[in-house]
């Protein structure tokens, strides 16, 4: 089912949802199960899992560095498949603009019709961690917006070199990223609430937000985009914090700001388990108040452990 057809049949009450990320090259997907197998009781209707860039390994050979890009954690659409199967639910695979073509783009979304998966989320990707701005791949898109049209054009009969005229149409239910604090590369959020019209003007149907720590840049968001004419739902990102790390690293990575309030009770914090504490009970606040202001989706970002994810959800659901 799609993403709005479940948020249209849940009639106003908030759905529980999280994204994983697949395990590193030959790890077993059995952790991934031992992580997935304690949430499935707060009924999630659908699972997101993420797709990872190429990126530089370094072995030794003969004594020299020898450095060889590769993907480390191959299998976004297996997985979606496989859990699609284990547990009866609607899995949602990130497709990425970054190291893709546009040919190897369509042979996955022609996959994803066969295997009966009816949502994406279409995405840029980021820069590869050596390279300081995104490098579109040679045949692939530079911006989401390039995604989210191929995407339509599939679902259209339009695919790159045939249109086909066929009865059996792809209806892919199309999710987009949106940033209460704006994307980092964005000049202002004005203008980054404008890309995000643009996708959902060429098709988007939904948003999922950038983890965020203070609702009120949330609700702020949610406003600027609907006085712009966006009006497909916007689903919450959460991230609990769970290590002290964490202060310095989620500000660096995703560019977001961390409230007074929060960083003073992770630095009382004498452990990483009291950390975890602070962090579940500081995403089970934001969840109730977003929850009370009626938000279609709590969507967790579980970063493969789900035991603090699992904490807030028996709070919430
Ligand atoms: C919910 C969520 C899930 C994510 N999952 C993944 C994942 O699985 N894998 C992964 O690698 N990354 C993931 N990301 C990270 C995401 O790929 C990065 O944040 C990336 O830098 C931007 O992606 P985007 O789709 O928002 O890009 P875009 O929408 O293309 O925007 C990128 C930047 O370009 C600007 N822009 C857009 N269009 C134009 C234009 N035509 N001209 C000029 N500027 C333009 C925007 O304002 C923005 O600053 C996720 C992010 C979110 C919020």
């Amino acid at each position: 089912m799609k993403i709005t057809e479940h948020i249209k049949k849940a009639k106003g009450e908030t759905l529980f949802s999280f994204e994983i990320v697949p395990p590193v090259k030959g790890k077993s997907i059995q952790e991934l199960y031992n992580n997935i197998d304690p949430l499935m009781e707060f009924k999630p209707p659908f699972i997101d899992v993420t797709t990872s860039r190429e990126e530089y390994v370094y072995k030794e050979k003969d004594g020299l560095l020898d450095k060889k890009l590769t993907r480390t954690r191959p299998g976004t659409l297996g997985i979606c498949a496989s859990l699609k199967h284990k547990y009866d639910v609607d899995t949602v695979p990130h497709v990425i603009c970054g190291g893709f073509t546009k040919e190897e783009t369509e042979y996955l979304l022609v996959d994803c019709q066969y295997l009966e998966i009816e949502n994406v989320m279409a995405l840029r990707g980021d820069a590869r961690k050596e390279e300081k701005y995104f490098t579109p791949t040679k045949g692939g898109h530079q911006y989401a917006t390039e995604l989210v049209e191929q995407i339509q054009n599939i679902n259209e009969g339009n695919y790159l070199h045939d249109t086909i005229e066929s009865s059996d149409l792809s209806s892919f239910c199309i999710g987009v990223a949106g940033y209460p604090e704006k994307h980092m590369e964005a000049p202002s959020l004005q203008s980054d609430l404008k890309r995000l019209k643009q996708k959902v003007d060429l098709g988007a149907d939904y948003v999922v937000t950038q983890m965020f720590f203070d609702n009120q840049k949330f609700f702020e968001f949610v406003e600027a985009a609907r006085e712009m004419g966006i009006n497909v739902p916007i689903i919450p990102g959460i991230k609990p914090i769970a290590v002290k790390r964490h202060l310095h690293l989620l500000p660096q990575v995703f560019r977001v700001d961390l409230p007074q309030d929060l960083i003073d009770a992770v630095e009382a914090c004498k452990t990483n388990k009291e950390v975890r504490q602070v962090g579940v009970k500081w995403a089970i606040q934001q969840s109730k108040e977003l929850r009370d202001a009626g938000v279609p989706v709590l969507h967790y970002y579980s970063m493969g452990k789900s035991d603090n994810v699992k904490a807030i959800a028996k709070e919430l659901f």
